[in-house]
């Protein structure tokens, strides 16, 4: 058993962050959760009664963010870990898709998870000590149609992670992305967004996109449960790791990107390098 730390996780109601905070609560951690249902809250606490810490927390609410992690670190205790869970998927064909969609997304999926971690930092850096995990997803390193605002986001996280994971190393803060592939919570169900189809020139392509990805839902490789225990051992690393891929389409699918972009690179390396001087 490791030494028990505070951990703060937002968005513990359902998926990966529900499943972290159960297990980080059976390891014997304490757990502060955001939800922003007050119903939802008083059930989070019942897990464990003091030990499970409910806050409630839109993490677009952007002002009210440090003052909530001021609060914990004087009335729960010093946080050790942020975890940026909070997040949802948009589907939409780009060009259906309204710009307020992709505000939306980023407000949630990226200036939230930059919002905490600018919460956390000073307290951190002033222990020379800290974690931050940041839950991104394969659809940070790869793109598929009809997800553009959301790969979009998670490109964003997944480098401003890696960015500020050198900032911050020097001040025993380690920061880790972790990008699931597809895993069995409510992300594809009641928790997508999609936009409604209106150019019919896309039907072709994007409609059976979004008809599987809907046939699929509930049914995804990853058990939310699993990937719950790799962040705990990420958390308990002396060395973790800046990038982490969770399942094995995501291994899979980036491995093929990583191969494509290598041989895209160096089919056009002459026109690449003819800039030069
Ligand atoms: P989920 O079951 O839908 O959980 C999403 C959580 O985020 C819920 O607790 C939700 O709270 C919360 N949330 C959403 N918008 C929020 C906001 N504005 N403020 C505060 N909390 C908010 O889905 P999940 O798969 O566990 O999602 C967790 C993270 O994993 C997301 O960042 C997602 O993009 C990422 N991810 C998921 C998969 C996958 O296959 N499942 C793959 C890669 C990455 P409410 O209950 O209030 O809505």
């Amino acid at each position: 058993m490791t030494t028990p730390k505070t951990i703060l996780i937002t968005g513990v109601s359902s998926g990966f962050g529900r499943a972290l905070a159960q297990e980080a609560l059976a390891a014997g951690h304490r757990v502060v959760g955001t939800l922003r249902n007050p119903d939802a809250a008083a059930a989070f606490e019942a897990l464990a009664p003091g030990h499970a810490v409910a806050r409630i927390l839109d993490v677009t609410d952007f002002a009210a963010i440090a003052p909530v992690v001021d609060e914990i670190e004087k009335s729960v205790g010093p946080i050790s870990v942020l975890v940026n869970n909070a997040g949802y998927g948009h589907e939409g064909v780009m060009e259906e898709s309204p710009l307020s969609e992709m505000q939306r997304q980023f407000d949630v999926n990226v200036f939230g998870a930059v919002a905490m971690m600018r919460a956390v930092l000073p307290h951190m850096r002033a222990r020379r000590a800290g974690r931050i995990l940041n839950v991104t997803s394969m659809g940070g390193f790869i793109t598929m149609p009809g997800i553009a605002y959301y790969c979009g986001s998670k490109f964003a996280l997944e480098g401003i992670s890696e960015a500020l994971g050198k900032e911050v190393q020097g001040f025993g803060i380690h920061v880790t992305a972790v990008a699931p592939g597809s895993f069995r919570t409510d992300w594809a169900g009641r928790s997508m967004v999609r936009s409604p189809r209106v150019i019919g020139d896309y039907d072709g392509m994007f409609d059976p996109v979004r008809l599987r990805r809907q046939e699929v839902s509930g049914k995804q490789l990853g058990d939310p449960l699993k990937a719950a225990r790799a962040m705990l051992q990420v958390i308990d690393s002396d060395v973790p790791p800046a990038h982490l891929l969770l399942g094995s389409d995501a291994l899979v699918l980036v491995r093929q990107k990583l191969e494509s972009l290598a041989v895209e690179l160096e089919r056009w390396e002459a026109l690449t390098c003819s800039t030069d001087g």
